[in-house]
């Protein structure tokens, strides 16, 4: 077989820059072993504010200016909703916060999602003595669905190779790589937290950070949007809601913990009073990097091989605009920005 590109792991990154390459109209294949799932577990949210110090996610409009229309040319092709626009509502832990609240939703960038006002909380079961800030034009992309449908399409095409994919076993070859019995002009790497089994780019710094998640049934809450505290709480449809997420720095499993049940159920009972049932728990690692910012680029020395990783909390909202700066930077030479090209480590 001999393709344009070589994709390794098909999450949100892999996904991203295998539209652009249909898009371009390029030939590839995919190699997805199942090793990671951050982003089948994903939380799905986008959301430009950060919500601990309500100031704007970095490049948050130009990243949703191309999520958006990403997500929806998918809806289009798969025929299926993806995205669920829903809004956010943050429970205000103090008479200051509310203050704060108003004095950033005043700022030019946070304008078109935070509402200049304080929602007097109505709902029995929700704990919120200081009331709530709304935020609008939020969402969450329903990942899972779309991943596994992703694959289908390219199981279907013959394109997926269901396998780990064995970085000792690339044979570099004038400007091009083979592999097994693959020819192809560059392997792009999308392996979220597997990259630190990647002997090309395991220099990068990521600093992964492994996040568990409950699915709840609560009849009794009655809440159609996102409830952001110490946990979020996610609406799901018929009295399901997810509840995340943990962050913890030195587990490297993706496997749920007791522990991790323990905390945000913990957390959940100062955010809600009513009864729920857990029905699910799930895990998986973030691929973050120190400085917080992805990595995008090609290896130094092996111009065939590229990265795109390092999509932190934000993949959702990110992936398709780094998979396009990755693509122009390969077949145009276009720059990439210092700030998330590899080249700054
Ligand atoms: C609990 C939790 C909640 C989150 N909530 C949100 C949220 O609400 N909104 C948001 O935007 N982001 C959220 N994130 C972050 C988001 O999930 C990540 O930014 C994103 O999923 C990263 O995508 P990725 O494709 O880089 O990595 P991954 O999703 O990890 O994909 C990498 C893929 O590569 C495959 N792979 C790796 N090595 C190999 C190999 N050698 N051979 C073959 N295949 C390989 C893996 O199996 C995997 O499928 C959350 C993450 C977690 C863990």
């Amino acid at each position: 077989m001999t393709v344009d590109y070589i994709i390794v792991g098909l999450g949100l990154a892999g996904i991203a820059f295998a539209e652009k390459l249909k898009e371009q109209q390029r030939s590839f294949v995919v190699f997805e072993d199942n090793s990671q799932n951050s982003s089948v577990v994903a939380g799905g949210m986008y959301n430009p504010v950060i919500l601990k110090r309500f100031t704007p996610v970095w490049n948050a409009g130009e990243q949703l200016k191309k999520a958006l229309p990403f997500y929806k040319k998918l809806e289009k092709y798969f025929d299926k909703k993806y995205n669920y626009r829903i809004d956010i509502y943050r429970i205000f832990k103090s008479a200051e916060e509310q203050n704060n609240w108003f004095l950033a939703s005043d700022k030019l960038l946070l304008q078109d999602y935070m509402v200049p006002k304080i929602f007097k909380n109505e709902n029995r079961n929700i704990i919120a003595p200081f009331d709530l800030g709304k935020l609008t034009n939020t969402g969450r992309i329903d990942v899972k669905s779309l991943s596994d449908d992703y694959r289908a399409y390219l199981r279907k095409d013959k394109i997926l190779v269901e396998e780990k994919f064995d970085h000792k076993k690339i044979e570099f070859e004038n400007r091009k790589v083979n592999y097994k019995n693959v020819i192809s002009k560059n392997i792009v790497f999308c392996e979220g937290f597997g990259l630190k089994e990647n002997i090309f780019f395991n220099y990068l710094p990521m600093r992964e950070v492994k996040g568990e998640l409950l699915t709840i049934h609560a009849p009794e809450l009655q809440v159609n949007y996102l409830i952001k505290s110490a946990v979020f709480l996610l609406p799901l449809g018929n009295d399901m809601y997810k509840v995340g997420a943990t962050f913890n720095w030195t587990d490297k499993t993706k496997s749920p913990t007791e522990e991790g049940r323990r905390e945000l159920e913990f957390k959940l009972s100062s955010v809600i009073n009513c009864r729920y049932e857990v029905v699910d728990h799930t895990a998986g690692i973030r691929p973050t990097i120190k400085d917080r910012r992805p990595l995008v680029g090609t290896h130094p020395k092996y111009r065939q091989l590229s990265i795109l990783n390092g999509l932190g909390t934000r993949g959702v909202m990110i992936a398709p605009l780094m998979a396009e700066n990755l693509f122009q930077y390969i077949e145009n030479g276009k720059q990439l920005d210092n700030e998330f090209s590899i080249d700054r480590f």
